[in-house]
């Protein structure tokens, strides 16, 4: 059945000015369409980006504790609905409803996490020279925040930024992925129906409208989830005087010493590479390995990848969903041939995903390729999909120097049993967390989460943990006499 999503202007539920939309299909069968939402106009976005400036002082004066109690019942909603919501995240990204169930109920433990910051925000004073004034920090709402996301974790991603964005007393205009307008409905409907004043969260769809809002100076903030070159766009446009927040693309790597536990290396490279298709920004596609153990891990992470079951997401079993569009299946095929063109050899893998269940869906399977190495597209550039290239390494310098030899800097992993190089791993690669035999996906949400170098923003680069709230909120000195 096909979902009719609409904009949320002001107290309005509105198409788009033109009457334009923009069908999502089912990635496991094409034939369906998932949901119908409007590609926004610039006049829509306007419209949003007013509604948002005169709901804000309002909603700015409204008591912590009672913002926080709209995003308490906008929790308790969306927990109700979890069920029926991962059948519908499965539908409209495709990935296995194992994931999807997790990510729905995720979801409202985050925004918990966050209505307790309304009431949790603490400014500072400071030792005084000024005999009898007391100076101290005021922290105000950044005003009206953007905020753009991707489709890969519609409805999480979404909730990092518009919980703490209205938290902390700001108004909103959400811009989801075209691709997910369903899951960016369903969250944005649930604070609605918790008391959100009309105005404080609006909500425009498309392709065109992340630009619009970008460009519209009355956005104060941008807080953004996507690829570096959209992330980059955006930085550009907001210009100094705005605040931008980017969580970027990443290309992280793998690291298997030769003292690892071998099992649990696989387990770690299988998780990282394969996982949600590979289609995590903290997926893991550069392997390296070193070279007394590297037909060892091969074999091992082979088998693991031949395991998996590909498929649609909510049938029984599935373990490896849809990629998102039918240019991400070409993509792979594109990487993967340049590669092996370039000397590397398929282990696993390698095609399209083929059988009964799969002829209408855009599938890729698992792939493994040894003899990977840079220069290739499959090592130089984020993949963003089930594709993997191993490269045989000396040793933990050898490793060191090709983790780091990337623009990215998002996550990265490494295998070993010794202490002292997990120490010097942790210590000298350059990626803003950093995990020792553990899967390179996966988030803390009380720790925080975010990239350096080309996969963040430097300033207010953390989601999650204690800094979450920086870019949301605009810190002023007070001196005041008597
Ligand atoms: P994308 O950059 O194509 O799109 C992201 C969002 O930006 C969408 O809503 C899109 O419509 C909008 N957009 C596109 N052009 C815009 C512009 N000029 N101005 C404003 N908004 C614009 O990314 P995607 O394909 O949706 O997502 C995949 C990418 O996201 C990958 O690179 C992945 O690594 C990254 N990602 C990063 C994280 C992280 O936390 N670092 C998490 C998830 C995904």
């Amino acid at each position: 059945m096909t979902v009719e999503v609409l904009n949320r202007i002001g107290d309005e539920l509105r198409p788009a000015s033109d009457g334009a939309v923009v069908e999502r299909r089912n990635p496991a069968d094409h034939r369906q369409v998932v949901s119908v939402a409007p590609e926004s106009t610039a006049e829509d976005v306007r419209d949003a980006v007013s509604a948002a400036v005169a709901a804000q002082p309002a909603w700015a004066a409204t008591p912590p504790s009672a913002r926080a109690a709209v995003l308490e019942r906008a929790a308790d909603i969306l927990a109700g609905r979890a069920e029926e919501i991962a059948r519908e995240l499965t539908a409209e990204e495709g990935k296995p409803l194992a994931d999807a169930r997790a990510e729905a109920s995720r979801t409202p433990t985050n925004l918990r996490l966050y209505a307790g910051e309304a009431v949790r925000l603490t400014g500072a004073t400071f030792p005084s020279d000024d005999g009898g004034a007391l100076v101290y920090t005021r922290l105000d709402p950044l005003g009206v925040v953007g905020a753009i996301t991707p489709w890969n974790f519609p409805l999480n991603l979404a909730a990092r930024k518009i919980g703490p964005a209205l938290a902390a007393g700001n108004a909103v205009v959400f811009k989801p992925s075209p691709h997910t307008p369903l899951m960016g409905e369903r969250l944005a409907a649930a604070l609605a129906e918790a008391g959100l004043p009309p105005g404080v969260l609006n909500v425009v769809h498309g392709f065109a409208a992340g630009a619009a809002l970008v460009a519209d100076e009355r956005v104060d903030g941008v807080t953004f989830t996507g690829s570096t070159a959209t992330g980059a766009a955006i930085h550009a446009a907001l210009g100094p005087h705005r605040r931008a927040q980017l969580e970027l693309g990443g290309n992280n790597p793998v690291v298997v010493l030769a003292d690892a536990d071998l099992d649990r290396a696989a387990a770690v490279v299988a998780a990282s590479s394969f996982n949600l298709s590979g289609q995590a920004c903290t997926g893991a596609g550069r392997i390296l390995v070193a070279e007394e153990v590297h037909d060892e891990l091969v074999e091992r992470v082979a088998a693991r990848a031949r395991a998996l079951v590909l498929g649609p997401g909510d049938r029984e079993g599935v373990t490896t969903g849809p990629l998102v569009t039918e240019d991400a299946v070409k993509a792979m095929a594109a990487v993967v041939e340049e590669a092996v063109a370039d000397g590397a050899e398929v282990v696993v893998g390698g095609r399209r995903g083929e059988g009964p269940d799969l002829e209408h869906g855009w599938f890729w399977e698992p792939t493994l390729l040894v003899g990977a190495r840079p220069g290739m597209r499959l090592v130089d550039e984020e993949v963003f999909g089930p594709v993997v290239g191993v490269e045989r390494v000396a040793d933990l310098d050898e490793a060191l120097a090709r983790a780091n030899d990337t623009p990215y800097g998002l996550t990265a992993a490494c295998c070993t049993t010794s202490l002292a190089a997990a120490q010097r791993f942790a210590a000298e690669i350059r990626a803003g967390m950093c995990r020792i035999n553990r899967p390179t996906v996966g988030t803390a949400a009380n720790a925080p989460f975010g990239g350096i170098k080309r996969s963040g923003s430097g300033a207010f680069k953390e989601q999650l943990g204690p800094g979450t709230m920086d870019f949301h909120v605009t810190a002023r000195t007070v001196f005041l006499g008597s």
